[in-house]
């Protein structure tokens, strides 16, 4: 009854039994039913608080320029105003995610990775002036890609300021463009704090943190990784993370050679 049903989800698996195959068909609807209210309220809320929280940003703005504002509420402001940043940083993300997760394929068009990458550089250079890092760019290869110029950079400039974020001061980072035998590899290795064996699967969970502080301290929102997973799954790309903790980490991404425009061709 399920399978004639086209309002109904079914998820089918192939199992061998001896010489022999079994097909199993699941009805997958109410989780799939769930999933989506899920995503809907997620949606939701996240836009209803951005006006209220544009609201509070305008006046804490307005009012911290007061010249004769007592000093006991100085810092009071201070930390309201800052805190109101970050939760419109995480409001963003989450609206970023809901909207990844909605659409499968964002405007794709033939995205110049040779630029991307060299703007994805110049502003990780303007963020890096506190961290004192050395940062490498290498372009092996001019070829672009298929995909959501938005959302890639929003992807790989996460990975790149993560780097710079979970590395201490004066580390190296570099950042690769090359071509592979099956697509094109983008990589940011560094030197940092590295991530152990046990994180590393969890990474890409939303709010999944290692050391909550140091987050929050550099600004994080834990969503970050799941933007990424997300993007990248749009682009039928897989996040890999090679690391060793207390030596540094390797955040890479091949695209498979259907997603690359080959320079030669273009
Ligand atoms: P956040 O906003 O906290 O940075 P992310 O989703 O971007 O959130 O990253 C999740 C967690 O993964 C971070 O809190 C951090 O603990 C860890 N992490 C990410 N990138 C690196 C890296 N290059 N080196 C070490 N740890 C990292």
């Amino acid at each position: 009854e399920s399978w004639r049903d086209p309002s109904r989800y079914l998820k089918c698996e192939l199992t061998p039994f001896g010489d022999e195959k079994l097909l199993f068909i699941y009805d997958v609807t109410r989780v799939q039913h769930l999933e989506q209210m899920r995503q809907d309220f997620v949606a939701n809320v996240s836009h209803e608080l951005r006006t209220p929280l544009t609201v509070m940003m305008g006046y804490l703005e307005n009012f911290s320029h007061q010249p004769d504002m007592p000093p006991q509420w100085r810092r009071g402001f201070e930390l309201m105003t800052q805190q109101t940043a970050r939760m419109n940083r995480i409001v963003n993300d989450l609206l970023l995610l809901s909207k990844i997760e909605i659409e499968e394929t964002h405007e794709f068009n033939d995205v110049d990775m040779t630029k991307l990458l060299t703007n994805i550089y110049d502003d990780a250079q303007a963020y890096n002036q506190a961290y004192k890092h050395t940062i490498h760019l290498h372009i092996d290869t001019y070829d672009g890609l298929y995909g959501s110029e938005v959302y890639l950079i929003s992807a790989l400039s996460n990975l790149v300021i993560n780097a710079i974020k979970y590395t201490p001061k004066g580390g190296n980072i570099t950042i690769s463009w090359t071509r592979t035998s099956d697509g094109c590899r983008f990589a940011v290795e560094d030197d940092g704090l590295g991530i152990a064996p046990e994180h590393i699967t969890r990474l890409t969970e939303r709010f999944y943190r290692i050391d909550k502080g140091r987050s929050r301290a550099t600004g994080g929102t834990g969503l970050g990784l799941a933007i990424v997973k997300h993007v990248l799954h749009q682009h039928e790309a897989q996040l890999q993370i090679d690391s060793v903790e207390g030596e540094g980490s390797t955040f890479s991404v091949v695209f498979p050679a259907a997603y690359v425009r080959s320079a030669a061709t273009s």
